[in-house]
C-alpha cells in the first residue's frame, strides 16, 4: 500500500523535537550536530531568537494580503536587496524552483520585447541543480530528473561543467542566456573559480546573452560574501535566490537589473503566495543579521578554521577522503568511500551531514556555529570515518 506521504524521499529514521542553534534534538533528548542546516536553509541556526522575534511579532499583524495591495514589508525587503546587490528590482517567490521559473520566463521575455523572439536557447551545465519544476528540469537536463517527464520544454542545452572551450562554441549572438550556478551544490559543492565567472560574464557581454546565477544555496553569506559572484568581481543580469533568505522560512527571490526584466509589466508574472508580510519581515532581519560585515567577517574567520581542521581530517583519511572543496561555510569533502555511507556513518555519532553527487559530503552548518561546534563536529567526523574505515588513523 502506498504511504500516506508520497515516497518520493529516501528517509532517515530521524525526527527532531526542537532545535537550538547547530543543534536538532530527537524527543528522547539525544542531540545532533547540524552539518546540513536543512540544506543550506536555516543560515541563522534554528529558532535564532532574532528570527524567533521577528517572526512572532508580524504573526500578530499580518501574514497575508495578496498581491492586489500594497506591501509594506515587501516593498522594505526589496529596497534593502537593490541596495545591497547589483540589483534593480526584485520579485519575491516561496522557493528556488519558482525563481528558476521566473529567471527562464524574464530572459526569454526580455528578447520577445527586443523583437528577437526566437532567441530562445539558455545554455546550462551538466550536474546543475536548479529546482524540480518541468522548467527546471528541462534546465538542469540530468536523466535522473527527466525521465519520465517528458516532452520536456525545448530550448536548453547542458555544456559540460566548468567547460569554457564549450561555452565559447555554443555561445552566440542567438543565445537567450546563460544559467549556472556559481558554486553547484547538488553537483557536489563544485565552484566556478573567479577567471571562469569572468569569462562568462565576457562571453555573455560580447554576444548580449543575459547571465543567470543560480545562488539559492550559495548565496546569503554562505561563501563569507553576501552574495558568491562578489568573490569574481561580477554581476549578473539576473540571480535566484532562496533557501538561506527565509532563515527556514518559504522564501526566495529573483533580483534582476532594470534592463533584464525590462519585459515583465504588469500582469505578466504573479505569485499568491509570494512577497507575503510575514515572510518578508523575516526576510528582511535576515539580510539585515547577514549583509553586516562583521557578521560576514566572523562566517570567513569559521570557515578558514573550519577548513584547517578538514584538511587535517582528509590527511588523516587517506582512504576515505580526497579533499575539500568549496568555499566559506559551503564546503564538500571530496570522498573515496559513497558520501551516503559516511552520512550514516555520522547519524551514529549523532553529526548530520548531506551527501552530493555521490562523489562528496556536504558541510553546510549555520554560519553561526561557534568555534568550539566545528573541533566537535571535525571530532564526530573523525569518529565517522574511523568506523567506516578503522585502518586510518585519527585526527
Ligand atoms: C535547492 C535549490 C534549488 C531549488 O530550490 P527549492 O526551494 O527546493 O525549490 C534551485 N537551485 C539551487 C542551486 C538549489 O540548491
Amino acid at each position: 500500500m502506498i504511504p500516506t506521504v508520497l515516497p518520493t524521499y529516501n528517509r532517515a529514521p530521524l525526527s527532531f523535537e526542537k532545535g537550538e542553534g547547530s543543534w536538532l534534538i530527537a524527543a528522547d533528548g539525544t542531540r545532533y550536530l547540524d552539518l546540513g542546516a536543512g540544506i543550506a536553509v536555516n543560515a541563522l541556526g534554528h529558532a535564532n531568537p532574532d528570527l524567533v522575534a521577528a517572526l512572532t511579532k508580524q504573526a500578530g499583524r499580518l501574514w497575508h494580503v495578496s498581491n492586489l495591495y500594497q506591501i509594506p514589508e515587501q516593498q522594505r525587503l526589496a529596497d534593502m536587496m537593490v541596495e545591497k546587490t547589483f540589483a534593480d528590482t526584485v520579485f519575491f517567490t516561496n522557493s528556488g524552483t519558482e525563481t528558476a521559473e521566473l529567471a527562464i520566463k524574464m530572459a526569454r521575455k526580455y528578447w520577445y520585447e527586443k523583437g528577437a523572439p526566437e532567441r530562445i536557447e539558455i545554455l546550462a551545465f551538466e550536474g546543475a541543480f536548479h529546482g524540480r519544476s518541468t522548467g527546471a528540469i528541462a534546465a538542469a537536463g540530468s536523466e535522473k530528473m527527466v525521465k519520465g517527464y517528458g516532452p520536456l520544454m525545448p530550448g536548453f542545452r547542458q555544456l559540460p561543467w566548468a567547460d569554457m572551450a564549450a561555452l565559447k562554441a555554443a555561445i552566440s549572438d542567438k543565445t537567450c542566456a546563460v544559467m549556472v550556478e556559481t558554486i553547484q551544490g547538488e553537483g557536489g559543492i563544485r565552484p566556478l573559480s573567479d577567471g571562469d565567472l569572468k569569462m562568462i560574464r565576457a562571453l555573455c557581454d560580447e554576444t548580449g546573452a543575459l547571465l543567470i546565477l543560480d545562488e539559492v544555496q550559495c548565496g546569503v553569506g554562505r561563501t563569507g560574501r553576501l552574495f558568491a559572484h562578489e568573490w569574481a568581481g561580477i554581476t549578473p543580469d539576473i540571480m535566484m535566490v532562496a533557501k538561506g533568505i527565509g532563515g527556514g522560512f518559504p522564501l526566495g527571490a529573483v533580483l534582476a537589473t532594470e534592463r533584464a526584466a525590462s519585459g515583465m509589466v504588469a500582469g505578466t508574472h504573479g505569485s499568491t503566495y509570494g512577497g507575503n508580510p510575514l515572510g518578508c519581515a523575516i526576510g528582511a532581519r535576515v539580510l539585515e543579521i547577514v549583509s553586516d560585515p562583521a557578521f560576514l567577517a566572523e562566517v570567513n574567520r569559521k570557515a578558514a578554521l573550519f577548513r584547517q581542521r578538514l584538511e587535517g581530517l582528509v590527511a588523516a583519511h587517506p582512504d576515505v577522503f580526497e579533499g575539500v572543496r568549496g568555499q566559506g561555510l559551503m564546503l564538500g569533502l571530496v570522498c573515496k568511500v559513497a558520501p551516503a555511507d559516511l552520512v550514516k556513518a555520522g547519524y551514529a555519532q549523532h553529526i548530520l551531514t548531506v551527501p552530493a553527487a555521490h562523489e562528496a559530503l556536504r558541510l553546510l552548518p549555520p554560519l553561526t556555529i561557534t568555534d568550539d561546534e566545528i573541533a566537535e563536529a571535525v571530532r564526530r567526523l573523525d569518529a565517522a570515518a574511523t568506523a567506516l574505515a578503522p585502518a586510518s588513523s585519527s585526527v
